[in-house]
């Protein structure tokens, strides 16, 4: 069994990305709007704010403690229209009463280094190019450290949430995969996860996943940062007894959650070098920057 180090693989792509950022004209800019007083929410800005630093990105962190829709809307639009800043990030959840949507859809979709705008949503599922949501994208790199081919395999992701679970199974359709979504109403759902060569579980629900639901040689990825009460972190996947039947699993923490931070590095750098040569974000490849 393979033990997937989202921790080494996402300090990996930090480094790739740092190499990328000092070799091009300027460096590359990313707006955090963080609003309200959620501690989790200050905590997340601040480790993206710390990774973007590492790897040569400028942050720009805007802290609005109260705020309304349309102050919201106006800010974006400012950043929208700032040639300076390549990507524009809201930090989620947004204070009770702001329409999460509306603000989303307000973001410019060549800045959006998140992939939750409905455009970039939609590209994804007609196959054009566009920045894909960081999660899926840094759960697809782990994946592919286990497997390079996923042609003709059953992936079952639980969860249908649209940051995670569907642009994660429209990945996995890209790649060929036989692609199931679960949810809360799925009938037989460890019946389901059984027949998975793939198994992503993004629930939010502590230790959820059990060993009688995994295939034998299953490539397990858990999504899930669940706090418990003794204050640890575990996912949704029962990670100790799945571990021994995967063919490779993803730990929390040091699995996904640092490579979803990468992925949003990958993505503002890549959105600097479309701004750069005018072309569409989802058209630039790493390896051009
Ligand atoms: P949501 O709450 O938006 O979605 C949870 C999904 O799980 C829903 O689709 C829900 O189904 C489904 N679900 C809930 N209960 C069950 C059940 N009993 N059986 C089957 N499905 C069920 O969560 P997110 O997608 O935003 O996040 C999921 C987890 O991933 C959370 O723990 C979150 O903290 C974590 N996360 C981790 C990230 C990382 O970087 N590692 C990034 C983002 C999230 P239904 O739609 O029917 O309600």
């Amino acid at each position: 069994m393979n033990v997937l180090n989202g921790f080494e693989l996402a300090k990996q792509c930090r480094a790739e990305l740092a190499e990328k950022v000092k070799k091009m004209p300027r460096a590359p800019k990313l707006a955090v709007i963080l609003a309200g007083d959620d501690p989790a929410s200050a905590v997340y800005v601040r480790n993206k704010e710390k990774a973007a630093a590492e790897v040569g990105i400028e942050s720009l962190v805007v802290r609005l403690e109260k705020t309304t829709r349309d102050e919201l809307l106006r800010l974006i639009g400012k950043l929208n229209g700032d040639d300076g800043v390549d990507g524009i990030l809201v930090q989620l959840p947004l204070p009770a009463g702001i329409d999460e949507n509306a603000v989303l859809q307000a973001i410019d979709p060549a800045k959006d280094v998140d992939g939750f705008h409905p455009l970039n949503l939609g590209r994804l599922m007609i196959g054009e190019p566009a920045p894909v949501a960081c999660t899926p994208k840094g759960c697809m790199k782990l994946i592919h450290q286990a497997r390079r081919d996923l042609t003709g395999l059953n992936a079952v992701v639980v969860g249908r949430s649209v940051i995670v679970g569907k642009p994660m199974a429209q990945l996995l359709l890209r790649e060929n995969c036989t692609v199931t979504t679960a949810h809360s109403k799925t009938r037989d759902l460890a019946g389901l996860c059984k027949t998975a060569d793939i198994l992503v579980a993004a629930v939010g629900k502590p230790r959820f996943v059990q060993a009688d639901w995994v295939k034998d040689g299953a490539i397990v990825i858990d999504v899930g940062i669940n706090r418990l009460p003794d204050g640890k972190l575990c996912g949704d996947v029962d990670f100790d007894a799945c571990a021994p039947k995967c063919q490779a699993i993803t730990p929390v923490p040091k699995g996904v959650g640092p490579m979803t931070i990468a992925m949003l590095l990958e993505n503002t750098v890549e959105a600097c070098e479309a701004a750069l040569t005018g072309r569409n974000i989802g058209d630039i490849t790493l390896e051009e920057v």
